[in-house]
């Protein structure tokens, strides 16, 4: 048992906890960080099959944190071009990085792959990451934050990060009002070997029911998808043998790629939007998937929750302390600015997310309509093509 006394400490070691401290350990904040999971360090040698769409921004700040120099190039999937269609009416849409003056639209990455170099660069930074522990409910005083952990260590923190995910027990534990809603569709999650390259080119299908995204790997034949579907649709997708999937899946696919076939499992994760009306309790923060979960539709979830990261630090990195110690006022001034930011931009994200989800599930017949021709309007409008791209590489 030892008594740990930090600035800060974070519960959660996954993208959006790891990367929040990096980025104050590099400016010479204390830091302690807890996980339940084990062996999140160790690169993976297999490839795995949770990725994300890395934004540029996210990409440029991982840079920064030095951290992205450590990503093997043959674990990252640059893609520099997207097509977006509609099955049911042929409209589509292109982004090319070259109309944005972007090098590249996105990355595609493990999340696996991010979480072991961000664990090894915090630790060369001096965090202590403490994994295979949980904790009991934070006790708070007008001073600090106190948290006991099942392997008997207890933490004296200024601080506490919640960086624990979705289901947060941080966030529980506290009592906060969250909105809700189950989209009543799963993320079926796969790799897939493809006949022809990909091109380094990301492709949605729009269909009745939820798109396939077909995410590029490094390999010119490799691809990640999340194939978004009714629930009990997802799951007999995810329960037919190979043969009779991939004969779904080429059919889904408009054979824009040739034959497809799954080269791994396939998992399914529900899709359920969150949003904790309170971000702030005490001397506790959310940030990440713990404050909000958006729809997969864009994959703009972990570049989400890296943007709070981000925001977070550099507000704290700003405020000067006295004898390693923050002021109290100041620090609540902060955090409720850190809040008010990032709240705006999440509020926003879910937003735009909802009206691409009734757009593309409905079956009202003049939504469809409107549907198609708003496919081929953004086709045609080149300011309109520009937003669709500022947001992909944001
Ligand atoms: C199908 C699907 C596809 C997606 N695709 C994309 C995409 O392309 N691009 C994108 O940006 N986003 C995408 N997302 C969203 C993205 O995966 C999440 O937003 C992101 O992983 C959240 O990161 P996080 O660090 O906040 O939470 P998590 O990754 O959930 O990390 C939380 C960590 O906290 C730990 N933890 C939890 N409870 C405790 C506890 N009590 N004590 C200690 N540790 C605890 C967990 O073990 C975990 O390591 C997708 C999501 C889904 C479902």
């Amino acid at each position: 048992m030892a008594l740990l006394r930090t600035q800060v400490v974070i519960v959660g070691a996954g993208m959006v906890g790891l990367s929040l401290a990096v980025a104050l350990a590099i400016r010479g904040r204390e830091v302690v960080v807890i996980e339940r999971q084990a062996a999140k360090k160790e690169m993976p040698s297999a490839p795995q099959l949770r990725v994300s769409a890395m934004s540029g921004g996210s990409q440029q700040w991982l840079q920064a944190l030095g951290v992205w120099p450590m990503l093997p190039p043959e674990r990252i999937g640059t893609y520099r071009k997207m097509h977006v269609w509609d099955r049911d009416n042929g409209a589509d849409i292109h982004f090319d990085a070259d109309q944005a003056g972007l090098d590249a639209l996105g990355d595609i990455v493990e999340n696996a792959v991010v979480e072991s170099c961000l664990w090894q660069r915090a630790e060369a930074l001096g965090v202590k990451v403490i994994d295979e522990v949980e904790h009991e409910a934070p006790e708070f005083s007008a001073q600090d934050v106190t948290l006991s952990l099942s392997n008997g260590d207890i933490i004296l923190a200024q601080l506490l990060v919640a960086a624990d995910g979705a289901r947060s027990k941080l966030r529980e534990q506290a009592g906060t009002p969250m909105v809700f809603k189950d989209y009543e569709q799963h993320g079926l999650v796969a790799t897939i070997k493809s006949q022809h390259p990909h091109q380094g080119t990301a492709r949605q299908a729009f269909m009745e029911g939820g798109p396939l995204a077909l995410l590029p790997l490094n390999d010119p034949h490799h691809l990640s998808i999340v194939w978004t579907r009714p629930q009990l649709e997802a799951e007999r997708l995810q329960n037919l043998d190979e043969t009779d999937f991939n004969h779904e899946l080429n059919a889904a696919s408009d054979n824009v790629l040739g034959v497809l076939k799954v080269v791994s499992e396939r998992q399914s994760f529900p899709l359920q939007m969150r949003y904790a009306e309170q971000w702030l309790h005490q001397r506790q923060v959310l940030i990440g998937d713990a404050a909000h979960t958006i729809h997969p539709l864009a994959g703009q979830g972990a570049n989400l929750g890296i943007g709070d990261a981000r925001e977070l630090s550099a507000r704290l990195n700003e405020l000067g302390t006295l004898n390693g110690q923050w002021d109290a006022v100041a620090l609540m001034r902060t955090l409720r600015s850190y809040e008010r930011a990032r709240k705006a931009a999440a509020v926003q994200q879910i937003a735009t997310m909802e009206g691409f989800h009734q757009l593309f599930r409905t079956a009202n017949p003049v939504l469809r309509l409107l549907r198609g021709t708003g496919l081929k309007l953004v086709d045609a409008q080149p300011l309109l093509k520009q937003f669709f791209l500022h947001q992909a590489s944001k």
